[in-house]
């Protein structure tokens, strides 16, 4: 393959290029190029693990656009889930292209420019539902399908060499209390007329069955609440808008009060009322005014679900929620699937409020949750309307994505490809599909202001600081290489500075032993007395702790 710099997207065929959302969850971001344009579809975020310390959110490298963006007609989000759309306050300014969303998704990313002063230069076309567009080659339509959030849609992208689909997350909930069902005949007249490729969401790709309805679950909560008489609190996802309705009406035919405890489930309520959706429902009160309802008068809604240590739940675990207390005979119910990796946070936050002597519920006791992703079943039918040529397989883990394929093949799907991030996959009308190549992908950590490579010397550094402590050791030579003072060294997190004299003294002198070691040429050269300092401060610590810090050398010279 040549150079990134060069490669152009051909006439005759679709190059699809995920830059995210493969290989693990997160972080979406296709590309799709025809003509030599380039059409982006969702900009997501992803959750850093404990392995970047310092850094909550990551979002995808996106260097091999960012460089053509000339050739960039827009960016499209198919709904508002922070792993489509999380990325755009940060990658947007390198980026200043167009996007295109339906209305609640355009209300959402409004909010989130507001926070990043972006809201003034973020140019947001609302496109209707079930709405049709241009742009530059690609003629795009959204179709309804349903998922866990208002308005997710499933993108059909056409060019003169034919038309791919990108399903973005879907189920096919009959019931899905919020939204519109899921367009079944735009579905199958979309494969009458022929697809090329489905581009789609392999996330519950190993799930038997059907993915279960929102409006079944309603029905679950409202018979389940009823079993209690003190104070109930459902953690849930803020954007899953359907599960806030689905729990405020339990809650009225309960008789019971919602509170919503949470700035985030605020502002997606203000988003969902903007845009006509949790219509018709008694108002929701604040944890505040709540807090003097009886305890069997009401319902809190709230953000935890999974463990996040700044949370309401977590919180109100720890028992130091400015309005909001819980004590023996109330319920906490985990309306939410644990995200793998949470795992850990999870549990801990569930004994602390076992130990007020709350009692929990999760999804393996009682049907609390239904899945926003299509489980085997669903990805069957959705095979038999758009029996498209090719199946790529996107949205997962390398395992969900290789089980899509496979199942694509049960479903007679001539070609299947399980693409990493970076691989171009030129797909093409009546033609076996080709990875012509690579491209430059990566992840950025969002570290405070700014955004740095994963891999970068800064993130490695402060891993290794974390892990091993760090070493600071200043030399002070004249140009002749003469010593003209002792070295002083500190390392913070290893050798405390009070109690730990003797061992610092004794680094000290390892290094004074090294460089009385070195020659006249040798203490003239920049390079290699940081280097043997360096080394010997390392080794020295090592001795001493059995740790191998990272060294910062300070080299002074005098006249
Ligand atoms: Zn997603
Ligand atoms: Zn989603």
């Amino acid at each position: 393959m040549s150079p990134d710099s060069l490669f152009r997207p051909v006439d005759d065929a679709f190059d699809v290029i995920p830059l995210g959302g493969t290989g693990g969850f997160g972080m979406n971001l296709t590309l799709y190029g025809h003509a030599g344009k380039w059409l982006m579809v969702d900009l997501g975020m992803g959750f850093a693990g404990d392995g970047v310390p310092g850094v909550d959110l990551l979002v995808p490298d996106p260097s091999f656009i960012t460089e053509r963006k000339k050739d960039l007609v827009g960016l499209v989000l198919t709904h508002a889930h922070e792993d489509h759309l999380g990325a755009v306050p940060f990658l947007w300014p390198r980026l200043r292209c167009p996007i295109y969303a339906t209305p609640f998704t355009a209300a959402v990313l409004r909010l989130k420019l507001v926070e990043h002063n972006l809201q003034n230069e973020v140019e947001i076309h609302e496109i209707p539902l079930a709405g049709g567009f241009q742009l530059g080659p690609f003629a795009l339509r959204y179709i309804d399908v349903t998922h866990s959030i208002p308005e997710p849609n499933l993108l059909t992208i056409t060019t003169s060499a034919g038309t791919v689909v990108h399903t973005g997350d879907w189920k096919l909930d009959p019931g899905p209390v919020v939204g519109r069902l899921t367009d079944v005949d735009g579905l199958k007249s979309v494969g009458d007329a022929g697809v090329i490729a489905m581009i789609g969401d392999s996330t519950n790709a190993m799930t038997p069955g059907h993915s279960g309805s929102e409006a079944d679950l309603q029905t679950s909560l409202t018979s389940l609440f009823a079993r209690y008489d003190q104070r109930i609190v459902v953690a849930c996802f803020s954007s899953n808008v359907a599960r806030i309705e689905s729990l405020a009406r339990a809650a009225a035919a309960n008789g019971r009060h919602v509170a919503i405890v949470g700035r985030s489930l605020w502002r997606i309520i203000e988003a969902a009322h903007e845009t006509g959706y949790l219509k018709d429902l008694p108002d929701f009160a604040t944890g505040r005014d709540a807090s003097f309802l009886p305890r069997d008068k009401v319902v809190f809604v709230c953000t935890g679900s999974q463990g996040e240590p700044r949370s309401a739940l977590a919180r109100i675990a720890s028992g130091n929620h400015p309005e909001l207390s819980l004590d023996r005979g109330d319920t906490v119910i985990f309306s939410a699937r644990p995200i793998p990796g949470n795992e850990i946070e999870i549990s801990q936050m569930q004994g602390k409020l076992l130990k007020r002597g709350v009692q929990i519920v999760t999804a393996k006791q009682e049907f609390v949750h239904v899945s926003g992703h299509p489980a085997r079943d669903e990805l069957v039918e959705m095979y038999q309307w758009i029996r498209p040529q090719i199946a790529v397989t996107v949205h997962g883990e390398y395992a969900h994505q290789a089980a899509h394929a496979e199942l694509a093949r049960e479903c007679q799907v001539p070609h299947t490809v399980v693409p990493a991030n970076g691989d171009i996959v030129r797909v093409r009308d009546g033609a076996a599909p080709e990875i012509v190549g690579t491209v430059t992908t990566g992840v950025l950590a969002v570290d405070g202001k700014r955004l740095l490579p994963i891999d970068s010397s800064v993130i490695k550094g402060r891993r290794r600081a974390i892990e091993q402590g760090g070493a600071v050791v200043t030399v002070v030579l004249d140009h002749k290489g003469r010593i003209m003072a002792p070295p002083v060294v500190s390392a913070t997190g290893l050798l405390s500075a009070d109690q730990d004299q003797v061992a610092l003294r004794k680094v000290v002198a390892d290094v004074e032993l090294e460089l009385d070691g070195m020659t006249g040429p040798e203490l003239r050269n920049d390079a290699e007395v940081r280097e043997t300092t360096r080394l010997a401060v390392r080794r020295s610590v090592f001795g001493l702790t059995g740790k191998k810090p990272a060294v910062d050398v300070h080299l002074v010279r005098v006249a």
